[in-house]
């Protein structure tokens, strides 16, 4: 291949930069020229194209959100919107690309391939954690140590006064974000889409708590484990009993930020690993890592297959909540 095209795409990610900067660095020290594809899918039905060389690249890595900007395309999502964009790479010479998102990102990766016949290779850029074929995504430890860091400051205040904190974090589907900031913050609950905690267990934890003599408790809830999120479910354990409590929900803060040095090592191996496996052949693959070391993944397996959340983590935040 002498040209391949690079873009991020759905929901930002920290990090996405440092493997934006690897795939185009690999890239050009092998001789093979690189495009960026503004937007994800909406830039490639536009043609947003722009020549990205290693000096382009320069000082990102550190940077969060991504510089080649994300979007939503819904014209993406019909065969005629998947037929302009495969023009746009077809007028620009480019034979091959590097998707770096979500499973949304590569379910469209897939039918691109299926229609078009562009190779595609994907590098999982979401802060949720969510694919399968990779221990961690792109991001993730970065959103959990941004939300560990709002609930360190919110124990200092839920301690002095006395009150029950619920934390919502983000997972719609997901709970490991949740689980991760759980544990690590010392939360007295964690509630997780994965497993099921209603009001009455968590009104009942509360209670025993109390009777410990704890004089505050931290309940971390990810936002798709209770319908309403945590000011929902809150309220309806307060209706079972009633205790002082308070609502954050940490939201958009989760997204941003520089990316920490785990995350910039992750995009840079699976960046450039990724690179190397669009040149040497293979395509509609996810670049993952299982157990430290580089895993390939069909894209059709990454987004269907569910990676489980970590069943003994769960366990073990429960004992040392005591
Ligand atoms: P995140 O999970 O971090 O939000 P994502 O990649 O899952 O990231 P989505 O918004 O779901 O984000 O997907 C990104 C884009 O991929 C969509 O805006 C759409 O253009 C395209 N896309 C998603 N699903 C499909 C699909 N089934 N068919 C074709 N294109 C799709």
């Amino acid at each position: 291949m002498k040209k391949i095209g690079v873009f991020t795409s759905g929901g930002d990610a920290p990090g996405m930069n440092a493997a934006v900067r690897a795939v185009v660095r690999w890239l050009s020290a092998n001789e093979v020229e690189v495009v960026g594809i503004k937007r994800g899918y909406a830039g490639m039905i536009d043609g947003e194209f722009v020549a990205l060389t290693p000096r382009d690249v320069a000082n990102i890595i550190q940077r969060g959100g991504t510089i080649l900007r994300t979007a939503r395309s819904k014209a993406f999502m019909t065969p005629e919107g998947r037929a302009e964009a495969a023009k746009q790479i077809a007028k620009a010479g480019i034979e091959g690309l590097v998707a770096i998102g979500g499973d949304g990102t590569f379910r469209g990766a897939i039918k691109l391939t299926q229609e078009h016949r562009i190779p595609i290779v994907g590098v999982p850029g979401t802060i949720d954690n969510d694919l399968y074929g990779t221990d961690f995504t792109i991001g993730f430890d970065t959103a959990v140590n941004t939300a560990l860091d709002a609930i360190d400051r919110i124990r200092d205040t839920a301690a002095s006064h006395e009150r029950v904190f619920f934390i919502e974090v983000m997972g719609r589907h997901a709970g490991f974000i949740a689980l991760n900031v759980g544990l690590a913050g010392g939360a007295e609950v964690i509630a997780l889409p994965e497993v099921p905690t209603g009001p009455d267990e968590i009104a009942e934890q509360i209670r025993v708590s109390e009777a410990k003599g704890k004089s505050s408790s931290i309940i971390v809830v990810a936002e798709g484990a209770y319908p309403g999120g945590a000011d929902t479910l809150m309220r309806a354990a307060q209706e079972i009993y009633p205790f002082e409590g308070r609502v954050t929900v940490l939201g958009h803060i989760q997204r941003g930020g520089s990316p920490t040095a785990h995350d910039r090592v992750l995009a840079s191996r699976l960046g450039a690993a990724a690179a190397e496996t669009l040149v040497a052949g293979t395509s509609g693959v996810m670049l993952g890592e299982v157990e430290g070391e580089i895993a390939l993944t069909p894209l059709a397996d990454a987004v269907e297959k569910r990676k489980p959340i970590n069943r003994d983590l769960y366990e073990l935040a429960g004992v040392l909540a005591e």
